[in-house]
């Protein structure tokens, strides 16, 4: 039940091998700066991107967008790695950075200069601002625009040299101030920045700007298709003026999409970092975080967030996806691939008089309800077993189909049970609920033919392990939390997370291997902690909910 959304690079890449503008290899590429971990938007780039490759047989780069080295950490290269093949991709080629071709950059902003197409400009920020002019206004040419080649070139030699100090000059392109497109208005193509980079160490102390550095790095990798957010739609001009003015070995070209914005949550890096900054969450894969590495740690699986990102599909209209959505996509995967099993989060203890005292069955119930592929599972009965607090009531009309006193219920996979007395402590709290069982209905109704209402699930007392369990709601209880300034921190839900401790699972949940998922019956999706869970003291985390109510 998971639709395919309309995606318009597709029917655009049909159309290019078509009409043979695509002659070759589709080659796209997947560009992050490595100033934070991915989430979910990145998502949508990365199938994008990576998907089209497949689905055409071509190529996808992995390219690190890496002229800020200031904010910039090796931490966040190995992040995002890490996540492009948790998602299932994997990049063609090695590993690139754009700061790779800083010596070709370089060459080309002399080129630029020996053109007369570039000049260094001694403009302040402040003045720069100035001379650029509005939307409505022309900007007016910097009186350093008419330096003579010559000048330029001993300047940005300097510049280069560290001769100059941050801020005071940039080297920027020549083309013309009263554009209506600002982007046309002489950018800035170098600046001056006396930091070390992760990647060139201390070679370099001016940087290639953004916009001077990705198109170029697409032409020198030969990428066909460059796809970017459609903030870049006005920056396409750019692209173009550089790659028609650069003696490029290839031709790119520009597309825009729509970014991927959900609501109940924040995708900006910046955002992001700001809550691990202010410890609103236990760093970037905290499983409330929309990061890649948060989701996963979460219980979402890989071919969820494909499925996702494939039912949004790829549009240039901007919209909010309702998170519910997401929450659809998560709840498929699992309903069809988790293995169920049993957890009681507030234990009641039941003793089952009629059962001897000394005697244990292992029961064996089916790992999936239709996956026979998933085996079974052999579950320990004994005279006392655990079932959740609020499965118990002394009284209760019709609607309540649990275990009642003078009732019974069937225990999932195991037997039917008759409530019969309780025992109660000094304040008037049911410690202990005395139960008999019928020993012919397992797997039968009960001879005396009257069926038990309800189904409740159960932990052996004698068998189970304890477990912590940590349940997670939405981290920001706004719809549209970033909407505006910084109150997005406002928004933040002050009950994202719940820790129940000492819980009871069934035995063999205790040996999950880190990040398997289940369904804990009648409860709702979880994963064993990717990191803390141990046999010896298991952690499982509330993936999510089992009812879904996206669609209807
Ligand atoms: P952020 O604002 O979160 O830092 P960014 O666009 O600056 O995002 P990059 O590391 O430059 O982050 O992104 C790498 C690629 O992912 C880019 O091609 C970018 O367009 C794409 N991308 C980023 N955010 C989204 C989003 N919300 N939806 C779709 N694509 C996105
Ligand atoms: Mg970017
Ligand atoms: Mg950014």
């Amino acid at each position: 039940n998971v639709v395919s959304g309309n995606n318009f690079l597709r029917t655009i890449v049909k159309e290019d091998i078509a009409s043979g503008r695509l002659s070759g290899e589709l080659v796209t590429r997947f560009p992050p700066e490595p100033n934070g971990f991915l989430h979910i938007g990145h998502a949508k780039s990365i199938c994008l991107n990576f998907g089209l490759a497949k689905q055409f047989g071509g190529r996808c780069h992995l390219r690190f967008d890496d002229t800020n080295p200031a904010k910039e950490e090796q931490a966040y290269i190995d992040a995002i790695q890490e996540d492009i093949r948790w998602l299932g991709f994997e990049w063609s080629g090695p590993i690139r950075y754009a700061s790779d071709y800083f010596d070709t950059l370089y060459d080309y902003a002399l080129h630029l200069v020996r053109n007369g197409n570039a000049y260094v400009c001694d403009l302040s920020a402040d003045q720069a601002r100035e001379y650029r002019g509005t939307l409505t206004e022309a900007g007016k040419n910097s009186p350093y625009r008419d330096r003579s080649v010559e000048e330029n070139l001993a300047l940005f030699d300097s510049m280069r040299n560290g001769e100059f100090d941050e801020g005071s000059r940039v080297l920027r392109a020549k083309i013309d101030m009263a554009a209506p497109n600002i982007n046309l208005r002489d950018p800035i193509i170098y600046r001056i920045r006396k930091v070390s980079h992760h990647q060139t160490g201390d070679k370099w102390c001016i940087y290639p700007t953004y916009d001077f550095t990705h198109g170029q790095s697409d032409a020198l990798e030969g990428i066909t298709h460059s796809i970017c957010t459609l903030e870049f739609e006005d920056h396409r001009p750019l692209y173009e003026w550089f790659i028609a003015n650069l003696p490029v070995p290839a031709q790119p070209k520009q597309y825009e999409f729509a970014r991927l914005n959900v609501n109940y949550t924040v995708t900006s890096k910046r955002k992001l970092k700001m809550l691990v900054d202010e410890s609103v969450v236990d760093g970037w894969d905290d499983p409330r975080m929309p990061t890649i590495a948060g989701m996963r740690r979460r219980g979402f699986t890989a071919a969820a967030l494909r499925n996702f990102c494939d039912m949004v599909g790829v549009a240039r209209s901007e919209g909010v996806v309702d998170v519910a959505m997401l929450e659809h996509a998560i709840r498929d995967d699992l309903d069809k691939n988790a293995p169920r099993a049993m957890c009681v989060m507030d234990p009641l203890k039941i003793i089952i008089t009629n059962y001897p005292d000394d005697k244990v069955e292992w029961l064996n119930a089916p790992g999936h309800p239709n996956r026979d592929d998933l085996g079974e599972r052999s579950l320990p009965f004994s005279r006392e077993v655990y079932i959740e607090r609020e499965d118990f009531r002394e009284e209760a009309n019709k609607k309540f189909k649990r275990l009642v006193l003078g009732k019974k219920v069937r225990l999932r996979s195991a037997y039917v049970l008759l409530a019969e007395s309780v025992v109660k402590d000094a304040a008037g709290n049911i410690v202990e609920v005395h139960c008999s069982y019928d020993a012919a209905s397992h797997g039968a109704d009960p001879e005396d033919g009257i069926k038990p209402k309800g189904v409740i699930h159960w932990v052996s007392a004698s068998h189970g392990k304890q477990a912590t369990v940590r349940l997670y709601d939405r981290l920001f209880t706004h719809e549209s939390p970033d909407r505006g300034g910084e109150e997005f921190l406002d928004h933040v839900n002050p009950a994202s997370l719940s820790i129940i401790e000492h819980c009871w699972i069934e035995p063999s949940l205790a040996d999950a291997a880190p990040e398997a998922s289940f369904q804990f019956e009648r409860t709702g999706y979880f994963v064993a902690d990717k990191l803390e869970h141990t046999s010896g003291a298991p952690v499982f985390n509330r993936t999510i909910a089992l009812r879904d109510t996206w669609g209807k």
